[in-house]
């Protein structure tokens, strides 16, 4: 038999308990993602209309939801040949994800803008909206030419990444094209940075636009180290201690990236937290059977990865061979800021670029990832740097040296 008084307090706990067991912790300042890829056909075709709900990993009420302010969205170009129709048809692939984030900022004012500066990324987060920054991801889109860099700038590019999958007009990659002749990275042959690479950092530093070492080869990472009058960033790489993956940086680089006052974005993709050769070899069947289902010789990102088939077969990967997990990804931000300071690590999702774990799978899962800092020790200050307040250091210190 319960007492009146007793049920009393019973009901009064039960009122309030949960309601203060599920007060969520304050989220950070302001959360930045440094690496958000977009399809070629991004606000183009329906099915990538950001405004709406979309298979993508990021769209805008995924970002609303799950508290991403603010991402830096990339325009990537594949690497192909050095010759003039390579370069033209770089710069006009690059040309096509620039009108796409165009799109998306003229077709939405009310809920994402440009910012082009932290001050406009933080009023911008003020307002009440999202900020979109943009990213340069294989400076091949320069089609080798150094004004270029300039009118990126003028586009509102704030990070030059210099190389991508296979060596360019700029630098060595982590992944060279070994198969056709490019020297492994750290062999002998392993140049590092050319003259025109030094030329678009020196020209990078005097427009106030953030040098970008993720996918450059060690050597190339040590060039840029030395050439750089202003800090410098890897907008979206892991800890090679923690995974050895060429993508990821060994603890020296990390160091030297500390010594230069700058900041290492750890990026939540799978294969950079998490050896799967077994989901990996999955991943690539299931790639070449939806290719040839679709009629396609080769499997293409763009076409393929947002097909129902892609998405189901995936589903079936996910079940057999499960993804790493944010702990894992919050092992390697724990690496980074061991060795190189909690001041010069951060976070980027690489999301519809490859990237995506269990527990931050998209960008409605963004509060997630706060937590599992939370839980793996870090202090509400220390989260803050890393979810923006290291990122907008360093870009704040590249504006003040830029001489333009
Ligand atoms: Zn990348």
């Amino acid at each position: 038999m319960t007492r009146p008084g007793h049920f009393v307090l019973l009901a009064l706990l039960g009122a309030t308990m949960p309601a203060l067991a599920q007060t969520a912790p304050p989220d950070p300042p302001i959360t930045i993602d440094t690496h958000v890829d977009i399809p070629f056909t991004y606000m183009r075709e329906a099915r990538f209309d950001v405004g709406k709900d979309t298979s993508l990993k990021v769209d805008l009420g995924k970002m609303e939801r799950g508290g991403l302010n603010a991402a830096f969205f990339v325009i990537w170009v594949p690497q192909h040949k050095l010759d003039a129709a390579g370069y033209a048809k770089a710069v006009r692939q690059a040309e096509t994800k620039y009108e796409a984030i165009g799109r998306m900022l003229m077709r939405y004012p009310d809920r994402i803008r440009l910012a082009t500066s932290p001050a406009q990324a933080l009023a911008n987060h003020k307002a009440g909206l999202l900020s979109a920054m943009i990213g340069i991801e294989n400076a091949y889109s320069l089609g080798h030419d150094l004004h270029r860099l300039d009118a990126a700038y003028d586009r509102g590019a704030r990070y030059v990444g210099l190389v991508h999958v296979g060596d360019n007009d700029l630098c060595t990659s982590s992944q060279p094209d070994t198969e056709h002749g490019e020297p492994a990275m750290n062999s002998a042959d392993d140049h590092g940075m050319t003259d025109f690479g030094r030329k678009v950092v020196a020209r990078a530093n005097a427009l106030g636009m953030m040098v970008d070492i993720s996918h450059a080869s060690d050597a190339c990472a040590r060039d840029v180290l030395a050439a750089s009058k202003a800090p410098i960033i890897a907008s979206h790489s892991g800890a090679r201690a923690v995974l050895d993956n060429p993508r990821n940086l060994p603890d020296d680089l990390l160091r030297a990236v500390a010594a230069n006052g700058g900041v290492v974005q750890a990026v939540a993709y799978k294969e950079f937290l998490k050896k799967d050769p077994a989901r990996a070899a999955a991943e690539e069947k299931l790639q070449a059977e939806v290719a040839r289902q679709a009629g396609d010789k080769e499997y293409d990102s763009d076409k393929h990865d947002y097909l129902p088939a892609m998405a189901a077969g995936m589903a079936k990967i996910e079940q057999k061979y499960p993804l790493a997990t944010v702990a894992e990804y919050v092992r390697q931000i724990r690496h980074i800021a061991d060795v190189a300071g909690v001041d010069h690590v951060g976070i980027a999702s690489d999301f519809d670029g490859g990237g995506g774990i269990t527990g931050w799978k998209d960008a409605s899962e963004t509060r997630n990832l706060t937590a599992a800092l939370r839980r793996a020790g870090f202090s509400d200050t220390d989260i803050a740097k890393i979810w923006g307040g290291n990122l907008l250091r360093v870009w704040r210190e590249v504006e003040r040296d830029a001489q333009h």
